[in-house]
């Protein structure tokens, strides 16, 4: 994938090497060191800062233990990418007359605190509502290659640009919507909403990288790779690999085909109206 030319997002969080939520009950050592930091950059009195911090500010400030540079080639590749889904949405929006709030992207590793709560990197990259910011541990990607079978650039931009769709789906409603709707729903009828806005994240994925094509970031297998990483984290394989059996009714993100079908419609279309998997029951 050609993203190397490509604007990189400032929306980056950078946590990585922060311990997670680490507590340190609002003081220590390492809080004095980074309100030290914060107070270099901005300028501001650094007593100030503690007193805020001890009563009642930031509760879950962590010990910088060695952050990995960042400006490594993965994290250049994924705020490239954020950057280009900006620009796309930017103009998804701009079309129907709305503007597009960009969301965060936070890279973490070990564990993560969100407004979502504690997340361990167990539960794979994840969009958090209720602070508009993505999540990710970069080492997904290597299990993504290694345990998945889905290497290569595209597969890694499909999976933000498919928790990317996530923040749209709450910009527009959407999540809200199915919220409500899985409310008063059975469990199974739950689980065929959250499957069918999981298709729809593909589709807006797929969307994503249709612009994407249109700016020549495309090379030979890219598609294919994004279609694999598709098929690979589907309900049916990944059933398949933990318990060995599959069960449908309890599928929440769709089967393998399923997520293929979606986020090569967006692929092809390039069009947010061709990802109505709710209407289309996601067939
Ligand atoms: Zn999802």
């Amino acid at each position: 994938m050609r993203w190397e030319s490509g604007r990189r997002s400032t929306n980056i969080e950078d946590r990585r090497g922060m311990g997670g939520g680490a507590m340190i009950g609002g003081g220590g050592i390492g809080m004095l060191i980074l309100v030290l930091i914060i107070s270099f950059i901005t300028g501001a009195n650094p007593l100030d800062l503690l007193q805020q911090t001890d009563t009642g500010g930031a509760p879950s400030e962590s010990v910088p233990t060695g952050a990995p540079a960042a400006n490594d080639p993965q994290a250049q590749m994924v705020a490239s990418v954020l950057g280009s889904t900006e620009d796309v949405w930017r103009q998804v929006f701009g079309q129907s007359g709305s503007r597009y709030e960009e969301p965060v992207l936070v890279l973490f590793d070990g564990s993560v605190r969100s407004a979502c709560g504690m997340a361990s990197s167990a539960v794979g990259p994840f969009y958090c509502p209720g602070d508009h910011k993505l999540y990710l541990d970069l080492s997904f990607f290597r299990e993504l290659a290694q345990r998945f079978g889905a290497p290569g650039e595209f597969a890694q931009a499909y999976v933000v640009a498919h928790e990317v769709g996530h923040h749209v789906q709450t910009l527009l409603g959407t999540s809200e919507q199915v919220n409500q709707a899985r409310a008063r729903a059975s469990e199974v009828q739950g689980n065929q909403l959250s499957v069918m806005q999981e298709l729809q994240a593909d589709c807006y994925a797929g969307v994503w990288g249709n612009h994407a094509a249109r700016k020549d970031w495309l090379e030979e297998g890219d598609v294919e790779d994004g279609l694999r990483a598709a098929a690979a984290i589907g309900d049916d394989r990944l059933q398949k690999q933990s318990q060995g059996y599959v069960a449908p009714e309890s599928f929440t993100h769709g089967s393998a085909e399923q997520r293929q079908r979606w986020l090569l419609r967006g692929l092809k279309t390039g069009d947010i109206r061709q990802c109505d998997t709710f209407n289309a029951g996601g067939q």
